[in-house]
């Protein structure tokens, strides 16, 4: 632990005065295990990823027979059953339309490669000036340079990396919350932004219906629907970031569903490995792999770890799980409990906002949560919950039992003190 405090970077905290961290020991089910023996029901899945919970049977075995078969091998002209049966699994459960999968190795990698996919179309096209990017505001996509810039430009890191981050086009933030038609005017500015610049936006990039870590916002899928007519209308490519909100998460297998949506290009990632490892999927229609060739060029991407077949055995058997399993009840039975137990913060005086989709739920706060002892709280009254900013949420794995799920419900009350 001494070491770990001294020489471990953990994710946005000092280095130098780092706060604190708890050691996990092991994991099962909705469950982590401290090393000091304490029990946390788990309320975040580990950042939207493990769905089926830990230490799972079937994860467990698709993992080791993967390792007695090969570990890794490089995907520059080889390939191997795991990614294969994966690219089957994805396209088929995908919106229709989507038919080329590139396997990246991270989230953040998967939205570069969309990027990546979007200039390189409109270059091969003969529009090089097609170059920029047009999103909303209160986005997230990840932390690499690319997808930083799409990032929220408050919330986000533009102002310390301003001048190396490319400047992208943002729209306001949709008003219009998700069961709730589109307000109008809604998508004027965005139409405005596509009139005066379509001629040099490559793309729309966006999260469907649910904005995760950019502040937990759900809106209506009007919105998005609006958004790809406009995308037809200006002939710009639509990019869908369902890193968080893939597989189920939103009680759609795929939010851009809840508005029979097929965006031209698709980022999958977190839940993909049912938490396991790490791994990441961009999809795109045939008209997007055929654009990118139309110069006689390739996709100019590939990295080290691409389609890393022990990361593609354990998504195929994850993806089985779901499949087979009864998510869509789970997913709703959570939704229910969500709205009836965490009901009761809407009136209290430190919260702004509570709202529940799917299996999250979300209480902003008008001011920010002191982290530390905030993580202190939730660790002594046995759940693992970490807010962020003034949101505090839960997204547990879909198996949680409706007993723990109350106590992490009831834990939220901690910080509202
Ligand atoms: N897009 C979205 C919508 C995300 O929520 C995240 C991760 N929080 C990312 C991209 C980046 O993924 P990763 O952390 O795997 O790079």
């Amino acid at each position: 632990m001494d070491f770990d405090r001294a020489h471990l970077w953990h994710p946005y905290t000092s280095a130098l005065e780092p706060l604190p961290t708890y050691p996990v020991a092991s994991a099962q089910g909705v469950h982590l295990r401290l090393a000091d023996g304490r029990e946390l029901v788990d309320g975040m899945s580990s950042w939207w990823c493990a769905i089926h919970g830990y230490n799972h049977p079937a994860l467990n075995e698709a993992v080791t027979a993967q390792l007695n078969q090969v570990a890794h091998v490089m995907f520059g002209g080889l390939t191997h059953e795991p990614a294969i049966r994966l690219g089957q699994q994805l396209l088929e459960l995908a919106p229709p339309g989507l038919e080329h999968v590139f396997f990246a190795d991270s989230g953040s990698v998967s939205v570069e490669v969309a990027i990546k996919m979007a200039l390189q179309f409109w270059s091969a096209q003969g529009q090089p000036a097609r170059k920029r990017l047009l999103t909303i505001r209160g986005g997230y996509h990840g932390d690499t340079f690319g997808a930083m810039a799409v990032c929220d430009p408050v919330t986000g890191m533009h102002e310390r990396f301003s001048g190396t981050l490319p400047e992208q086009f943002f729209a306001p933030r949709p008003d219009s919350r998700f069961g709730e038609p589109l307000r109008s005017g809604e998508l004027d500015d965005m139409a405005a932004l596509l009139t005066a610049h379509a001629d040099e936006i490559a793309a729309v990039i966006l999260e469907p219906i649910v904005q995760g870590a950019g502040g937990m916002w759900f809106y209506s899928a009007d919105y998005l629907a609006g958004v790809q007519e406009l995308c037809r209308e200006f002939d710009v490519l639509l990019i869908a970031d369902e890193i968080a909100t893939g597989f189920g998460r939103t009680g759609r297998m795929f939010a851009c569903e809840h508005a029979g949506i097929t965006p031209d290009i698709l980022c999958l990632g977190k839940a993909l490995t049912g938490g396991y490892l790490s791994l990441a999927a961009t999809l795109a229609t045939r008209r997007v792999a055929q654009g990118i060739e139309a110069d006689g060029g390739v996709l100019m991407h590939g990295p080290t770890f691409m389609g890393n077949p022990l990361a593609c055995a354990v998504a195929g058997r994850s993806i089985e799980l779901l499949q087979q399993s009864d998510w869509q009840e789970d997913v709703g039975r959570i939704e229910a409990q969500l709205r009836e137990e965490l009901a009761v913060y809407a009136e209290h005086p430190a919260v702004a906002d509570v709202r529940v989709l799917g299996a999250i739920g979300v209480v902003e706060l008008y001011e920010p949560v002191e982290m530390a002892q905030a993580q202190r709280r939730f660790v002594e009254a046995g759940v693992w919950v970490r807010p962020f900013g003034r949101l505090v949420y839960l997204m547990p794995p879909y198996i949680i039992e409706s007993t723990d799920l109350a106590q992490l419900t009831a834990a939220i009350r901690l910080v509202l003190e």
